[in-house]
């Protein structure tokens, strides 16, 4: 197979006399679109400069297909949720199987859990009480919280600030697209806000991201969605996250260099990852 990383992206950056790679923060290496060359993107990632990535569960089923891959990947760590859209069929044994599963050691988070009133494949009342659920847990282990939100941020703003009562969440909004307003105030909160390739092609997310500390942030995929420019309709994977911490470099006038050595740098501080060796 032809490889899908395009001929100028360096195998490795080097960043104030250090070498530095990229984590893709966010991506589902369990769904379908990478049953027929799983092992083959993640080397591909690896040969385009990304030494990390967390890969997220949505369900219990799903954290622990992304479980079994982490154990055969060294690379590869884990969060584990359940996803807004499946809200609905959380049961009481599912989310206490989920809990059991925040000691395995290649578990580094909880998520992805959130609101999405934009597909709106649960209903509003179960997703309001697996997030609250999700988030307490988060709050009593300290274990860094992975936040879907869409279009419902209002009501994200107000579950977090009820959960946490005054005190700082370890955590991230993942695939940040919101407006300036929501990144205010998650920031404000304690969360970072990861990336998504949307900010290779959406003038709005752009105009956004500009205003953005590079200290907060992360860099995302979340293949097999939402590939980024120059990809866009195929199926995203781990390598293209390269594109979007070009994008963040380009729009905070900064090196990519940089962009990649302080995602990462965040990336592991969030999720207390070591770095490779
Ligand atoms: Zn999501
Ligand atoms: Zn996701």
């Amino acid at each position: 197979m032809e490889s899908p990383i395009s001929e100028s992206t360096p195998l490795s950056f080097e960043y104030e006399g250090k070498s530095v790679s990229l984590i893709d923060s966010h991506l589902h290496l369990d769904m379908e679109p990478f049953d027929a060359d799983r092992d083959e993107a993640i080397a591909r990632a690896a040969d385009g400069g990304v030494s990390q990535m967390i890969t997220i569960g949505c369900g219990l089923a799903s954290s622990h297909r992304a479980i079994a891959i982490a154990e055969a990947h060294q690379n590869v760590f884990v969060a584990v949720g359940v996803h807004p859209h499946s809200a609905a069929e959380a049961t009481e044994e599912e989310l206490e199987g989920l809990e059991g599963l925040l000691s395995h050691p290649k578990v580094v988070g909880i998520g992805e859990v959130g609101l999405d009133f934009f597909y709106m494949n649960s209903p509003k009342e179960d997703q309001l009480r697996v997030f609250r659920h999700f988030a307490r847990l988060s709050m009593r282990t300290g274990m860094p919280l992975v936040i879907h939100t869409r279009d419902a941020e209002e009501e994200t703003i107000e579950l977090l600030e009820e959960v946490r009562e005054g005190k700082p969440f370890c955590g991230v909004i993942h695939c940040f697209s919101g407006s300036a307003n929501l990144a205010e105030r998650c920031l404000e909160m304690g969360f970072y806000l990861s990336i998504p390739g949307i900010v290779t092609f959406s003038k709005s997310l752009k105009r956004v991201v500009k205003k953005l500390p590079l200290d907060r942030l992360l860099v995302e995929t979340d293949a097999p969605f939402l590939a980024p420019k120059p990809h866009r309709g195929k199926r995203n994977e781990p390598a293209f996250v390269v594109e979007t911490a070009r994008a963040v470099a380009k729009l905070l006038g900064v090196s990519l260099e940089e962009v990649v050595a302080k995602t990462s740098e965040n990336t592991r501080a969030l999720f207390g990852l070591r770095e490779e060796s």
